[in-house]
């Protein structure tokens, strides 16, 4: 088969999927998809032959999450455009590290990251790494912290390490996300730097207890704040909490994995309220923006640290005149021309597309709530975004109703444990999903509640 009919092919099987409205999870399991993939064959295959098999093996197992009844996790569908425009990335096959390897990724990427950082209210001065997600830019951006507050102590962290540095407090809350201490112990501070700060009952730092764990700490610090907290949606407050930090001279990193698209609508905008005057922010394209896997991006106010962290040598410093090299503020070397799809979501979108996205899915999550409150379900957090905590009596009975609603395939929600209780957690962050979607997975979990009762 000509490549030209095998894409299209391909591209119709895709379709498909997305437009099917069945099971929200699958029946089958992962073991079955392993059994029926077999062993490595001695010889070769016809293309179209290995396509086939593909799909006919995992179709069964696949998880419909770009439809608009998957509210697992924070993970968000994927636009048409975006969708679209990934497609053509594979196909391109461009080598996104620098405006040698293709002009087209290294300039896409930088027209997209000046839109984003006009859309979410951040310095247009910063600088913006596409990264793999969320984890990447927690990584990016705290490698970036590592280097200036190391810096301004007096050391060269990139040439000498960690060995004999003074020692860097990182002060972040109980209630950050997991991707952080994970960037800490790759960035060799270890999570043994972290200072706990504790939080209300939403998962916001306390800064009056941020002001004093600070004026404890002699040397380098990095403080971590959250613009949407993954369970509960919760914002940090970031004036005071930024003039603590840096009345201290700390470096403010804040985790806007989900939150940060507040930014990107007049309704939601006041939580991000004073955000701007932290010096790094991280999000994801792949949740709230709807952008195909995979897709983040790290934003930095200080270019030069983000650069001296990231770049492969000093000596990038003395080719600035050159086209910016998306590479230089990213992990990877050789990568994937992630610009395309995010450009195209922006563009499909434009500003007050990305805004009615956001406030859709805001009013979609208070009425899940509402909906739920309304049948007796207890409701754990402050719906202030898009995410949603019910709990269903006690951790048992809530584990038990979660197991129900998931194996019905009406919809999907995960569990999760805040601060010591079981709850199901409902994220709504799909561009396709309407008032009746939630009100069909409200029956769902209604009927899940009856049986258990
Ligand atoms: C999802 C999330 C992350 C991690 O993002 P990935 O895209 O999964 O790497 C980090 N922080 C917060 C608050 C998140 O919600």
């Amino acid at each position: 088969m000509p490549l030209r009919e095998l894409l299209l092919a391909a591209a119709a099987r895709a379709a498909d999927h997305r437009e099917r409205d069945g099971r929200v999870f699958p029946e089958t399991g992962p073991e079955a998809v392993r059994a029926a993939l077999g062993s490595l064959p001695d010889g070769p295959s016809p293309a179209e032959e290995v396509v086939d098999e593909l799909v006919r093996v995992v179709e069964p197992a696949l998880v419909a999450t770009t439809g608009p009844r998957y509210f697992g996790f924070v993970i968000g569908g994927a636009l048409d455009a975006a969708t679209a425009a990934d497609v053509l990335a594979t196909g391109w096959d461009q080598n996104a590290t620098n405006a040698t390897s293709s002009p087209a990724a290294a300039a896409v990427e930088e027209v997209a990251g000046t839109w984003l950082k006009d859309l979410l209210g951040l310095p247009a001065d910063a600088s913006a790494g596409f990264t793999t997600g969320g984890q990447g830019a927690n990584t990016v951006c705290l490698a970036a912290a590592r280097h200036h507050v190391l810096a301004q102590a007096g050391w060269d962290v990139e040439r000498d390490g960690l060995g004999g540095a003074p020692r860097v407090r990182v002060l972040a809350s109980a209630d950050r996300h997991v991707t952080i201490d994970r960037a800490l112990r790759l960035l060799g501070f270890g999570t043994a730097a972290i200072v706990p700060v504790p939080t209300d009952d939403q998962g916001r730092t306390d800064v009056r207890a941020l002001a004093a764990e600070l004026s404890a700490v002699d040397g380098p610090a990095i403080v971590c704040l959250q613009a949407g907290d993954v369970n509960t949606g919760a914002f940090d407050r970031f004036p005071e909490a930024i003039d603590a930090a840096h009345a201290h001279g700390a470096w403010v990193h804040v985790d806007g994995a989900v939150g940060l698209w507040a930014a990107g609508s007049p309704r939601t905008r006041h939580l991000t309220a004073g955000m701007a005057r932290a010096d790094s922010w991280s999000t994801d394209g792949h949740k709230w923006l709807n952008v195909p896997y995979d897709a983040g991006y790290a934003f930095c106010a200080h270019p030069a640290a983000h650069a001296a962290a990231m770049a492969y040598t000093a000596a990038y410093l003395t080719g600035q005149d050159e086209f910016r090299a998306p590479s230089a503020y990213t992990l990877e070397s050789s990568r994937r021309a992630r610009g395309f799809a995010t450009w195209a979501a922006l563009r499909e979108l434009g500003r007050s597309g990305v805004a009615e996205l956001v406030d859709r899915c805001c009013a979609l999550a208070r009425r899940f709530a509402g909906r739920l409150a309304a049948e007796g379900v207890e409701i754990g957090n402050d719906v202030v975004l898009n995410q949603v905590l019910a709990s269903f009596g006690d951790d048992e009975r809530t584990r038990r109703v979660l197991a129900a609603v998931q194996r019905s395939g009406e919809c999907w929600m995960g569990g999760t444990t805040w601060h010591g209780r079981q709850y199901a957690r409902i994220s709504v962050s799909n561009w396709r999903t309407t008032e009746a979607d939630v009100d069909r997975s409200v029956a769902a979990v209604l009927a899940a509640l009856r049986q258990a009762r």
